[in-house]
């Protein structure tokens, strides 16, 4: 159940209304706004009389919600969620931000050559895998912490944030000192007692879609991470398996406007995995920006021939500089801006 409350609602008046809700048996979840504040109550029961809380001092309007997540929905936050970093970075803003960087971080000189020019072509955020998830037990699997170190340091020397995926739930303590968003990669979209950890944090977490995860699913997924009361989530589309052979996955584009305006989170793309072809990936990333998306996630090799994971589908620096580009100019024409 959503309770906004009127705009010159006083603290005594939002104060009393929690209360009552916590009475009744409700988790409350506030969220203040420039204009508003917003009571999100999860918990309700079936035969709960929304009136009773309708007629108390200071309520606008109270929404019972049928869809089964709450907290991720549009109406808790109709103005949308901004995540904003203390380097002045923000995503879901006005402005779009590209995260780029290699599939997995393989060596020093590689995430540092790799940083220095996707920072220079403009992304704001270096990805690159420490704990891969692959397929194989035989493929390589990671450098571990050491790539978590060289990551960092890279990220601080080029001024990029730092994204890295964690597996498991023995990583988040391992992980914290050294990334500013941690991802939940697709296979791990349902590990529910690793979101549930993560819920606990206070850094910001971008999840992707799973391999064959609906919409829906996704915006679970994201419930489980707010009700442990982390609101800094970032979704992201990263393609999905269908029958279709001629890609690795088939990325659902439509997937951006859906969760635009169901959810309040901002949402990303990943034409990479979306696509597993390099010669797709922009013009994927191309589209996904025109439908709506807050940003990219993008994986660029400073020599993919050589890359111990996902060569085939990483950018050469100049191809992802291109990109960029290419990105400046749609961006203003969809209403968006990109330093
Ligand atoms: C990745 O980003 O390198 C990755 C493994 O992505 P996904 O979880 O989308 O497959
Ligand atoms: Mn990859």
């Amino acid at each position: 159940m959503i309770v906004a409350m009127q705009e010159q609602a006083s603290e005594e008046q939002i104060r009393q209304v929690m209360e009552r809700l916590i009475a009744l048996g409700f988790e409350v979840h506030r969220s203040t706004g420039a204009v508003q504040t917003v009571l999100g109550a999860v918990g309700a029961r079936p035969e709960f009389d929304v009136r009773d809380i309708e007629v108390l001092a200071g309520v606008g309007e109270v929404h019972r919600i049928s869809s089964p997540y709450k907290l991720v929905a549009r109406s808790f936050r109709p103005e949308g969620t901004v995540v904003k970093f203390a380097n002045g970075v923000s995503i879901g803003g006005n402005e779009i931000v590209i995260m780029a960087g290699p599939c997995s971080v393989e060596s020093k000189d590689q995430i540092f050559s790799v940083a220095e020019s996707v920072s220079r072509a403009g992304a704001k955020v270096l990805r690159g895998g420490a704990f891969k998830p692959r397929s194989s037990p035989y493929s390589f699997q990671g450098m571990g912490e050491d790539a978590l170190k060289l990551m960092r340091q890279a990220g601080d020397k080029f001024g990029l944030l730092v994204i890295s995926e964690v597996m498991e739930i023995s990583q988040i303590p391992l992980m914290l000192p050294y990334v500013d968003i941690f991802q939940v990669g697709a296979r791990n979209m349902q590990n529910f007692n690793l979101l549930r950890e993560l819920g606990k944090e206070r850094k910001p977490v971008l999840l992707k879609r799973g391999i064959a995860a609906t919409i829906e699913e996704l915006l679970l997924s994201a419930e489980y991470l707010m009700a442990g009361g982390n609101y800094e989530i970032i979704l992201c589309e990263r393609g999905i398996r269908t029958f279709e052979t001629y890609t690795r996955n088939t990325m659902d584009i439509s997937a951006i406007p859906i969760v635009k305006k169901l959810s309040h989170l901002p949402m990303l793309a990943d034409p990479s995995h979306g696509t597993g072809r390099r010669d797709k990936v922009s013009p994927m990333g191309r589209a996904a920006i025109a439908a709506g998306a807050d940003g990219l996630l993008v994986e660029v090799h400073n020599s993919p021939d050589q890359a111990q994971s996902d060569g085939a589908q990483s950018l050469y620096p100049e191809q992802f500089e291109k990109l960029m580009g290419e990105l400046r100019l749609i961006a203003p024409a969809v209403g968006r801006k990109l330093a």
